[in-house]
């Protein structure tokens, strides 16, 4: 059995899901399990349509009729029966009624509008493969078993869902029958819709691979794999054939927005590889992701992070004291600001953080005690590869490049990770120095 997750531009227009169809049709024979997005751009079309309801915007057409006619125009090309999705529609603009109502949207009210998107997409691509002749069933995850905690927009799988859908998998015998499952979205224990986070839909298929003991989970997307660079800035960035878990793990963190990093854990859990895969290209090789697959000792892969703030902390009196360490934590913790780099000196600690408004704040509270100085626009750069750490050259390499290029290294962190190697550079020098540092270790 295999997990097939279509995300959104796959599923996005007609042309696309009569090439999912018979995508789905050359793997029959590894008994597909199918997971499915919203249309591209839909998810986003429902938060919008839930923020003017509860805003009272009369201006945009509150029963989202401009979404009905997309899906509506989709159906019509496709060749399916127009009212495949009306009890759903029907659903949607109660809904929407009640939060204008109501003029209160809540994450519960939120989740639940967001549940549309692959509500209707499961609908229509399950149609159109038994109208091309492939017999298949939509499904919703939560009917499928799957059951999260009420993190509403977030939530938590539970950990009985594992148990649960391989024997609701059994029960609902798929046997001659494709199962057209929504990604993205589950339910609590009281019965209402979740969601797992944006980008989600990767996550489902994952928990779906790890609870069926898929022999493998395809994430079909619109790219031909993982690049060993963004290729907006390297264009001559290549597909990697093979890759380790740990390595697109930090890969995703960076970035390398081909798989969302929650993806990975289900699947690593039970050792299924992950095969990323071009809707556009099917014949292509895509990515395959394995545990520890990586080609050892060299860099694999070049990613960056823009928008990444510095921030110096030092304190004559206190550092190497035991607890210093501890007390700095606490207001980053209290302040809910995220670390990613740090490095420390017998006085000063440097940190980096992806700052989202909370820093201000926190390093008002860490001056009471330390000196603390911020520099904005930073920017991470990050060399990926299994076994970098070990590599005697590695670092030399970099270096030299960047010297070469006139480019200043702010921080480095290596060793924390087997493998990655993280540089902090000025967001100006960013393209240039993933440009240069792909050009050291790929071309020659
Ligand atoms: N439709 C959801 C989103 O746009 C989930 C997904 O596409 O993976 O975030
Ligand atoms: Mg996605």
């Amino acid at each position: 059995m295999i997990i097939m997750k279509f995300g959104g531009t796959s599923v996005g227009d007609a042309e696309r899901i009569r090439q999912v169809v018979e995508i789905v049709r050359g793997r029959l024979p590894r008994r597909p399990v199918v997971v499915v997005s919203a249309q591209a751009g839909v998810t986003n079309t429902l938060i919008q349509l839930a923020k003017s309801a509860v805003a009272g915007d009369t201006d945009t057409d509150l029963d989202g009729g401009a979404l009905r006619e997309r899906l509506a125009s989709l159906i019509a090309e496709l060749g399916l029966p127009d009212d495949l999705l009306e009890d759903e529609v029907d659903e949607l603009s109660s809904l929407l009624k009640g939060i204008t109502l109501v003029g209160d949207l809540t994450p519960r009210s939120l989740d639940r509008m967001m549940s549309f998107g692959e509500r209707c997409s499961i609908r229509i691509v399950a149609a159109a493969l038994d109208a091309s002749g492939v017999p298949a069933r939509p499904v919703r995850s939560y009917d499928l078993g799957l059951l999260t905690d009420s993190t509403y927009g977030g939530a938590e799988v539970l950990a009985e869902s594992y148990e649960r859908i391989p024997a609701e998998f059994a029960a609902q015998a798929f046997e001659d029958v494709v199962p057209v499952v929504t990604g993205f979205v589950a339910r609590d224990e009281a019965g209402f819709i979740t969601t797992l986070g944006r980008g989600g839909s990767d996550y489902s298929a994952s928990i779906f691979g790890a609870a069926l003991g898929a022999d493998e989970i395809e994430i079909w997307t619109d790219v031909d794999g993982v690049m060993s660079a963004d290729p907006r800035i390297v264009p001559e960035s290549r597909t990697l054939e093979r890759m380790s878990f740990k390595e697109a793990a930090e890969l995703a963190y960076y970035g390398a927005k081909v798989i969302h990093p929650a993806t990975i854990h289900p699947a690593v859990r039970q050792s299924i590889p992950i095969r990323v895969l071009n809707t556009y290209r099917p014949d292509a090789a895509g990515t395959l992701i394995l545990a520890g697959a990586g080609a050892r000792g060299g860099v694999r892969a070049i990613a960056s992070k823009a928008n990444i703030t510095l921030v110096h902390v030092t304190s004559l009196r206190m550092l190497l004291q035991h607890g210093f360490m501890a007390r700095l934590f606490a207001v980053f913790e209290r302040h809910r600001v995220v670390i990613d780099m740090i490095s420390t000196s017998e006085v000063s600690v440097s940190l980096t953080t992806d700052d989202d408004g909370q820093l201000a704040a926190a390093a008002d509270e860490l001056r009471e005690f330390a000196e603390v100085r911020v520099e904005p626009q930073k920017a991470i750069l990050c060399l990926v590869g299994e076994g970098l750490r070990d590599v005697p050259d590695v670092l030399e390499r970099v270096f030299a490049t960047l010297r070469r290029e006139e480019i200043p290294v702010r921080v480095v962190s290596v060793g924390a990770s087997r493998v990655n190697v993280s540089l902090l550079v000025d967001h100006a020098d960013e393209s240039r120095a993933v440009l240069c540092l792909h050009r050291e270790f790929f071309d020659s």
